[in-house]
């Protein structure tokens, strides 16, 4: 059988199963950011709602496929707030959103070197307070903070 009469018989069958499957990766790719969605959703209304636990949450990666890609947090001191592009920060995807906290500090609540902590409120898909700018910001270059 030539190569000719091979590609009319299988190839539409070929052709039709890799649509399929293309399809199917789709539907998959979208059920998993609703699920992320949800997810994210469900830990920032229980931040919200009842002030935590924050843990277990879900990763940086959860959040920004879900299309909730800001973090509301507060200063415990000023009780200034401001958005947190999880996108910018310079971390590895799969940090789970609760071990950001801990890095977070007031600039202009810091003295010497004790700063009052900074508690996340929610999830948000836009940016909604200030952006996390100089004055929650220590001096050091952009985002570099959240490193412990
Ligand atoms: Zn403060």
């Amino acid at each position: 059988m030539g190569t000719k009469s091979r590609e009319v018989i299988w190839g539409s069958q070929i052709r039709g199963a890799k649509m399929s499957a293309e399809k199917a990766r789709q539907r998959a790719t979208e059920a998993v950011r609703e699920a992320d969605r949800a997810e994210a959703h469900a830990w920032s209304v229980r931040m919200e709602g009842y002030g935590g636990p924050a843990q277990p949450s879900p990763t940086i990666e959860q959040c920004l496929n879900g299309g909730l890609g800001w973090l509301e947090v507060e200063c415990n001191r000023c009780k200034s707030r401001a958005s947190l592009p999880l996108n910018a920060i310079r971390r590895p995807r799969d940090t789970p959103i609760w071990k950001l906290e801990a890095a977070l500090k007031c600039r202009s609540c810091r003295k010497g070197r004790y700063a009052p902590p900074v508690h996340m409120i929610k999830l948000t898909a836009r940016q909604e307070m200030s952006l996390w700018n100089a004055a929650l910001r220590p001096a050091r270059s952009k985002f570099n903070f959240l490193r412990p």
